[in-house]
């Protein structure tokens, strides 16, 4: 039994596999353990996020996590800052951070539960590669044109494809869709991103962090994970949270220009397909985040994604996918207006590698199906319809 409390008005409940407060209809987020935990016990634990177990909701799961964060000199250099880290979750086992999230929902899930998921692409991946591990069966919904062997395309972009996975989680209610009716608990493995970043320091958390956003869910959950962890840190300092999204679907960004407080839908049109959220449901609470930090939103020009690719390529030996250019680009951004000081301690999070791989074992179809229950039904393998 997971306690969950509501982030709108506090309403606690447990999960029923539900993504909203039945009073408000808030998102509902985990009730963080409050055990013991030291630095020495999480330093001989394993290497993936199940070192934090102290601090998580499960205490084991499918390995993910403890990835490389390096000094990027070079870059640093480009840049003008002296103290710059690059957190590479390319390192995962799927090649995205996503596996961290869809790990701590597959812990919350039962041995014989269908793992589905909505995905711009790199969900789809981790939840490929989690039925994978598991042995368990997945139902996969992208974006037709998402490269993903095993996914089902589905006609339009993320924001049809989601509501169709809205539709279809309420027709199967039993399967386990990890980030629909298990958000709660699949958002909170993003925090172990907080949590490695600033062990990995030597126990400190960074002055400055900025990282691309779709969602925005995962960017708010490790700026409170700096905060869940602050008793384990050698100096109290707060850390400044900065996200950055592709000009081609940048609502957030837009919201803080403006100065509003609400984040007003927009259609996607972007190279970064993985960022490529029209409307993001954390969007207003990030925006609120960022601002109370003292950080920024940047939109990355479409033109100059695939030159921060290429920067961060050749100054680091780093390949990634057009998001990590969106998060150098933001960075770049950040730095050449002085918003970031040269001996601050900043670290970039590079959310993907390089994603060309596709794992793949459902044998449905990969030609796009029209955004209805019907047509997904008809799509699926005959035990699997409702
Ligand atoms: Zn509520």
């Amino acid at each position: 039994v997971i306690p969950l409390r509501c982030r709108a008005c506090g309403d606690e409940t447990v999960d029923a596999g539900v993504q909203y407060c039945e009073r408000c209809f808030g998102p509902l987020e985990v009730i963080v353990p409050r055990r013991p935990f030291d630095r020495t016990a999480i330093e001989s634990g394993p290497r993936s996020m199940w070192r934090y177990a102290p601090l998580l909701p499960f205490g084991s799961g499918l390995h993910a996590g403890w990835t490389r964060l390096v000094r990027a000199e070079r870059l640093g250099e480009r840049l003008g800052l002296r103290q710059l880290w690059l957190k590479l979750e390319g390192d995962n086992p799927s090649g995205s951070f996503k596996d961290r999230l869809v790990a701590m929902a597959v812990a919350a899930s039962g041995p014989d539960a269908v793992l589905a998921c909505v995905s711009t692409g790199n969900l789809a991946r981790a939840v490929l590669w989690a039925a994978d591990e598991t042995g368990r069966r997945s139902v996969v919904l992208v974006p037709a044109g998402t490269d993903v062997r095993g996914a089902i395309g589905v006609q339009g972009d993320y924001d049809a494809v989601n509501r169709l996975g809205v539709e279809a989680a309420m027709a199967h209610e039993d399967w386990a869709w990890v980030n629909v009716g298990r958000r709660a608990l699949y958002v909170e493995g993003a925090a172990t991103l907080a949590y490695e970043t600033a062990e990995q320091l030597g126990w400190r958390a960074p002055d400055h962090v900025v990282a691309p956003i779709a969602s925005g869910a995962s960017l708010l959950r490790m700026w409170r994970a700096f905060s869940d962890i602050a008793p384990l840190l050698s100096s109290e300092r707060s850390v400044r949270i900065s996200a950055a999204q592709p000009a081609g679907c940048a609502p957030v960004a837009a919201a803080f220009a403006a100065g509003h407080d609400d984040v007003r839908p927009v259609r996607p049109s972007t190279v970064a397909t993985s960022l490529a959220m029209g409307n993001p449901p954390d969007g207003a609470d990030l925006l609120a985040a960022v601002r109370s930090s003292g950080g920024v939103v940047e939109a990355v020009p479409e033109d100059e994604i695939a030159d921060d690719v290429s920067l961060l390529r050749e100054s680091e030996g780093i390949v990634t996918e057009p998001a990590g250019g969106v998060a150098i680009g933001g960075l770049r951004r950040l730095a050449t207006s002085g918003r970031v000081e040269a001996d601050e301690v900043v670290v970039a999070y590079l959310t993907a590698g390089d994603t060309g791989m596709s794992t793949g074992r459902l044998g449905v179809p990969n030609e796009p199906i029209e955004p209805t229950l019907e047509a997904l039904e008809a799509a699926l393998p005959e035990d699997l319809r409702s």
